[in-house]
């Protein structure tokens, strides 16, 4: 009995060690199951924003754990909405290199800008005040800065 008692003192105070050492730093190791479609997603993820599956996790699992509101949310509900997240940063990430920044735009529509914008072609600043094509996309903008705006030269005429 004592000898148990022992080793889990031994072990405490081993784990204890590095905590001191550095906080933030402690980590661990977890195992886990999780559903073959979750894994295959995870997979996608993790090829596609070309990390490690690994990285992705931990920061799914941070993800989740800082949403602390969502209680009613389990684990894997929880991982799956961290996941589309993830997958809306890619859609950004895949924007800011897209070769066409014109591309999903179905339409354009003529505005008098109230905030200073610069052509999304040629990179002109376009002023307050002037007039501009917001081009319209069936992706909705989630801030101000995903919007689209060319200037008279670059609005596509065929
Ligand atoms: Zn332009």
């Amino acid at each position: 009995m004592d000898g148990v008692k022992r080793d889990a003192d031994q072990e405490e105070a081993a784990e204890e060690r590095p905590a001191e050492e550095n906080a933030n730093r402690k980590e661990r190791v977890l195992h886990t199951r999780v559903p073959a479609v979750l894994e295959r997603e995870l997979k996608r993820f993790a090829d596609n924003l070309r990390v490690p599956v690994s990285n992705l996790v931990r920061t799914i699992l941070e993800d989740a754990v800082n949403v602390a509101g969502a209680a009613s949310e389990n684990v894997e509900q929880r991982l799956k909405r961290a996941a589309h997240t993830m997958e809306l940063e890619r859609e950004k990430l895949k924007k800011r290199v897209q070769a066409d920044p014109l591309e999903g735009v179905f339409a354009f529509q003529e505005v008098t800008l109230a905030q200073q914008v610069a052509c999304a072609k040629c990179k002109k600043e376009l002023p307050r005040g002037d007039h501009a094509h917001m081009g319209l996309t069936d992706v909705p903008a989630r801030s101000f800065d995903q919007r689209v705006f060319v200037c008279d030269g670059c609005l596509p005429n065929e």
